[in-house]
């Protein structure tokens, strides 16, 4: 069912050179359901050569060849889709249905990537002297150390991996330890689509670690961390040190923003969803629901009506709609968080309790009333907490949406077109979801602004953080 997790280093699968290992827990039983190997700094070194000779070999490939290589991992990950998503489920805990579909969209990212390797166009500048040509040209930034998180296992890492080998960079992903299944299985398909040893590899182990050797080697030349802000500023900073390039896709508090005239019954039905889904642990869900108070009583009739529909339980059983938290530490985080907002004087509409006394599940909560000073309206609650206020006015929701230092994602409902367009560029945010639930497809941007990050991991803009320009003028010998 569930097969202990190796590191793949220079094209083999190898146990840690200390023989050290984590255990997997899955958070819908907190039974022990496997393994993942912990890397010692000889692995870290090892993986680090490997990507070299590979950079060596996949730089040097045309980009019709590396295209096919990963089109052909796009093909096994969708050949393998059913076991990938259990193993999901079970080490992560969100629902099947959402296993298949992350590993399913992960095809399409590999796929997208693999389309854009032949198209990293440079540019001739018309020169001064008839006898010059003036090339700008890209070329791979050289080997990338990327640090993933365990909410998405397998599209965080896929979306760095891909775009880092279509550039032609090789990569050493550090994936998530408590969630290290599915993201080898990913690994796994580009091993057996052929590519060359070392261009991809993978390690586990202690995070901090490994970012560190990583960062400050004088061989790696790219950093791409999705996670927390705290880590994220961190990572920077040494990054910034040792002078190498980074890419950060950090927290985010989304604000959620319903005008009057909008379509409410549309409204509730995707932010609700989008709000539970992977149990609320999505950098983008939507947090701070702020809505117009004329439409307030009927969006909330609606919400804990979803609310009241949501199935709880383990994620590989059939009719579940929410599964547990992945881990114990979001448990005490959320109860946190709402006993920190009642003390504050929200109000609990629905929710707030954990659920019995096995597995990490966790009530949809919705808090309404939450004044802005309670914790949970300033940090990023990363669980099934919906915070919902009511506003009056175009500016007071402006002013709430952009109170805070996230700007990752955030989402307004509206059936005007005047208003749709005010606030899509009023919000301080990397993305802008307008009556419709259109974020993270692999041809579209992903990214945040302030708090968030800097880097962009989907769309045309992606591939470019994996490339140097290069200028060359040449005049005739
Ligand atoms: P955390 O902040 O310790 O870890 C977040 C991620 O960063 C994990 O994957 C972890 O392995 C990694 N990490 C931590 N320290 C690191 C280091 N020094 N070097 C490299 N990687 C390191 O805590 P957590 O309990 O796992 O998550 C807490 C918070 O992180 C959440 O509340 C949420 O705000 C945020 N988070 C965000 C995302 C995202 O998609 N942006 C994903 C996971 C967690």
């Amino acid at each position: 069912m569930y097969r202990d997790v190796l590191l793949y280093i220079g094209g083999k699968w190898v146990s840690a050179s200390g023989g050290k290992s984590i255990p997997v827990t899955n958070p819908a039983t907190e039974e022990i359901i496997g393994s993942c190997a912990s890397a010692e700094t000889a692995d870290i070194d090892a993986a680090v050569a490997a990507a070299e000779s590979g950079f060596a070999v996949w730089r040097n490939f045309s980009p019709q060849k590396r295209a096919k290589i990963m089109r052909r991992a796009a093909e096994l990950l969708r050949e393998r889709v059913e076991a990938i998503a259990r193993a999901m489920t079970m080490e992560e805990g969100k629902v099947l249905a959402e296993s298949r579909a992350e590993t399913l969209v992960a095809a399409d990212v590999i796929e997208w990537f693999a389309e854009e390797a032949p198209r990293t166009y440079g540019r001739v500048i018309p020169a001064r002297a008839m006898e010059v040509y003036q090339l700008v040209i890209k070329e791979p930034v050289g080997i990338v150390a990327a640090f993933t998180p365990w909410n998405f296992p397998i599209n965080q890492a896929v979306r760095k991996v891909a775009a880092a080998l279509a550039a032609g960079c090789s990569v050493i992903l550090k994936g998530p330890e408590e969630a290290p299944g599915s993201c080898a299985e990913m690994v796994r398909c580009f091993a057996d689509a052929d590519a060359p040893p070392g261009a991809v590899n993978l390690l586990f182990g202690v995070p901090a670690r490994i970012s560190e050797h990583l960062i400050s080697h004088r061989l790696i030349r790219k950093i791409s961390f999705t996670g927390s802000t705290a880590v994220g500023k961190h990572l920077a900073s040494l990054a910034g040190l040792h002078m190498k390039r980074v890419t950060m896709e950090l927290g985010g508090h989304a604000p959620a923003i319903v005008f009057e005239d909008a379509d409410v019954d549309a409204a509730t039905r995707i932010l609700a969803a989008n709000k539970f889904r992977n149990a609320g642990q999505v950098c983008v869900a939507p947090t701070r629901f702020l809505i117009h108070e004329n439409v307030y009583e009927e969006f909330m009739e609606r919400f804990l009506s979803f609310v009241a529909n949501i199935r709880i339980g383990d994620g590989l059983v059939a009719g579940t709609t929410m599964g547990p938290l992945a881990n114990e530490r979001r448990i005490a985080a959320v109860e946190g968080f709402v006993s920190d907002a009642v003390e504050h004087g929200a109000h609990i509409a629905a929710g707030g309790q954990r659920i019995g006394n096995k597995g990490y599940f966790f009530q949809p909560t919705l808090l309404t009333d939450v004044p802005p000073d309670a914790k949970v309206m300033n940090e990023e609650p990363f669980g099934p907490i919906a915070l919902v206020n009511r506003f009056t006015t175009f500016g007071e929701a402006v002013k709430e949406a952009n109170r805070l230092n996230y700007g990752l994602a955030s989402y307004a409902y509206t059936r005007s077109t005047k208003t749709a367009t005010a606030i899509g560029r009023a919000i301080e945010s990397g993305m802008v979801s307008i009556n419709h639930h259109g974020l993270a497809l692999p041809e579209t941007p992903f990214g945040g602004v302030k708090d968030s990050g800097y880097g962009w991991e989907g769309g045309a803009e992606a591939i470019d953080a994996y490339l140097n320009t290069k200028f060359i003028t040449q005049a005739s010998g």
